[in-house]
């Protein structure tokens, strides 16, 4: 990360303080442990900046862990698009990328280390009685009738699990705990379990995957893991992290801490939710600019250093809590705001004709008002000009300070004109403006002391480009739409507008990735997947305002 930015603390930079003061650690080492089911989104971006963010902090360091232990919903197009994702946030990962899958062998000793101490078995309930014999919140579970098995047996039969002898559902195995906790987690819960399907990473090695409370404790252990940091929903797995850890014989030991997760108004943040609107092309993609995917939000335009202060900003806690999107907005928008260059676009054209105007001149602007270092552009100013439609109207009062028949505006960094009379076509809708120019004002107010007030921006028609312009809203209709009971069914049918949009001749060397502000429309950049040279597709990163606040109330 180049900029040096400051964090605030938290309870878990407390945790570590005192733990290196009492001496429990003498280094931190934390990981960032995403099962590649899918994309990462900016939940995970809060889990990445606290991660990666203490092991900098700290001079600690930090692993990137596939937690790969459920081959059926898992695709090494997802480990791609994750290892892409962290880089691009701005973090490396120190050593080798690591694989839960790396400890499938080291995990099976463990399981054979349960079974001989006695503390766990091969169960052949289905999963349905397992389910059934495990009780509820208010009633205890019954034991299973293989629960008692021989030491002996249960390590033939896990044996024999691993070679393929069980079919799927037919044995499984389970920890030996308490089928009256109080903690459901700690009812027996399966270790292991038999899926005949190949696996990204072993290929088809093992019949047998291990679940996640077994694995994961595990494997943070087996890479020197100091504090496990996860989200809320895994409190009460931690008695069952804690009990594998202190059955096992292995040295270092790690802790698990809960923070609450990232929630996000009008967007939902599972990983099941958002491939649902991949797979049934409710979107364009798990990178459509409307996802809050990481690289939907990197395709927006949005700054790996505007998510990271996003993040600083949220900071963490235990609190379950819901942001406002604009807070996430407000990021990326003081970012463009700092760093985009100026450029002009109109996004809903109509033609100015400047009458006396016959030639064709080449006007210098500055690429941002206040930073002169950012240089400047050249902008071709010829006799029939682009101005949006809003920005004409036939009769208007002293509070539009645009264009208005009969009076005068400046074109940005151009000179002033006066429209003096209009085309329209068959609906009514103006078509041409036509106007005058004063040439005595590029640059300067009219040399009679009258005053023009608005400023309006412009594309010569002449050599202007046409693009596709993207307009984003929300893409749900309501504040949280994972509660609703059909997710699907609160989709924003309006949450993509394309606009057939001219802009100035310079945008043709855009880049992807750098965003550029539209005067007096927003933030926006390049399309990553759809714009070429012969044409140019911008995507709307941001408005200039907040201008949730200003929906809310309708
Ligand atoms: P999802 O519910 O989106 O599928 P997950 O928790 O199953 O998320 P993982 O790939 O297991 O996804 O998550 C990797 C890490 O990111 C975990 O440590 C998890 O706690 C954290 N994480 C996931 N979602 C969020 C979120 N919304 N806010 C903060 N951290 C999150
Ligand atoms: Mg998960």
């Amino acid at each position: 990360m180049s900029e040096v930015e400051a964090r605030p603390s938290n309870f878990i930079r407390q945790i570590i303080d005192k733990d290196l003061a009492d001496g429990k650690h003498t280094r931190i080492h934390t990981r960032f442990p995403p099962e590649p089911n899918g994309y990462l989104h900016i939940g995970h971006a809060k889990s990445i900046c606290l991660n990666f963010g203490l092991a900098q902090d700290y001079q600690g360091q930090c692993n990137l862990r596939f937690d790969d232990t459920n081959p059926a919903k898992e695709d090494i197009e997802y480990v791609e698009s994750i290892k892409q994702d962290v880089n691009w946030l701005g973090f490396n990962w120190d050593g080798e990328i690591c694989y839960s899958s790396n400890y499938f062998d080291a995990l099976y000793g463990y399981a054979v280390e349960l079974i001989e101490k006695g503390l766990a078995y091969v169960d052949e309930l289905t999963p349905d009685e397992i389910r059934e014999y495990r009780g509820t919140l208010k009633e205890p579970g019954k034991n299973s009738p293989y629960r008692d098995r021989s030491v002996e047996e249960n390590l033939v039969l896990f044996e024999k699990m691993r070679n393929g002898g069980f079919e799927e559902g037919k044995a499984c195995l389970r920890a030996k705990i308490d089928m009256a906790s109080s903690f459901i987690v700690m009812r027996d819960p399966v270790l292991y379990r038999v899926r005949f399907i190949n696996h990204h990473q072993t290929g088809d090695k093992w019949c047998i995957y291990p679940m996640y409370d077994f694995t994961h404790c595990i494997s943070d252990a087996l890479e020197g893991i100091t504090h496990s940091l996860c989200t809320l929903e895994f409190q009460d797995n931690r008695r069952l992290y804690d009990w594998v850890l202190e059955n096992i014989t292995i040295d270092t030991r790690p802790h698990q801490y809960e923070f609450s997760r990232l929630n996000l108004e009008y967007t939902v943040m599972s990983k099941r939710k958002l491939n649902q609107l991949v797979t049934e092309k409710l979107v364009n993609g798990w990178d459509d600019p409307r996802m809050p995917t990481i690289s939907g939000l990197r395709r927006r335009g949005f700054t790996p250093g505007s998510i990271r202060e996003f993040c600083s900003r949220i900071g963490v806690t235990k609190q379950d809590n819901m942001i406002e999107f604009s807070s996430l907005e407000a990021c990326i928008r003081e970012d463009l705001n700092e760093n985009a260059p100026r450029a002009m676009a109109v996004l809903d054209p109509v033609k100015v004709v400047i009458e006396n105007f016959e030639s064709e001149e080449v006007l210098t602007l500055a690429n941002h008002p206040n930073k002169p270092e950012m240089g400047s552009r050249e902008v071709p100013f010829t006799r029939e000009v682009w101005i949006e439609a809003d920005d004409f109207r036939e009769e208007a009062n002293k509070k539009y300070k645009r264009l208005v028949l009969g009076k005068e505006v400046r074109l940005r960094g151009a000179y002033v004109i006066q429209a003096n009379r209009i085309e329209k076509d068959e609906q009514g809708n103006v078509t041409t403006i036509y106007c005058t120019y004063d040439p005595e004002t590029l640059g300067k107010n009219p040399s009679d002391g009258r005053k023009v007030k608005g400023v309006i921006h412009w594309v010569s028609a002449e050599k202007g480009l046409a693009a596709d312009v993207r307009l984003y809203d929300r893409l749900f209709t309501v504040p949280n739409p994972g509660a609703a009971d059909d997710f699907a069914a609160t989709i924003n049918p309006d949450s993509l507008m394309v606009k057939k949009a001219f802009v100035e001749p310079s945008l043709i060397s855009a880049k992807a990735g750098v965003g550029i502000q539209f005067e007096r429309t927003g933030y926006f950049c390049i399309d990553s997947k759809d714009s070429s040279p012969q044409a140019l597709v911008f995507n709307r990163t941001v408005g200039l305002r907040d201008t949730w606040a200003k929906i809310e109330v309708q």
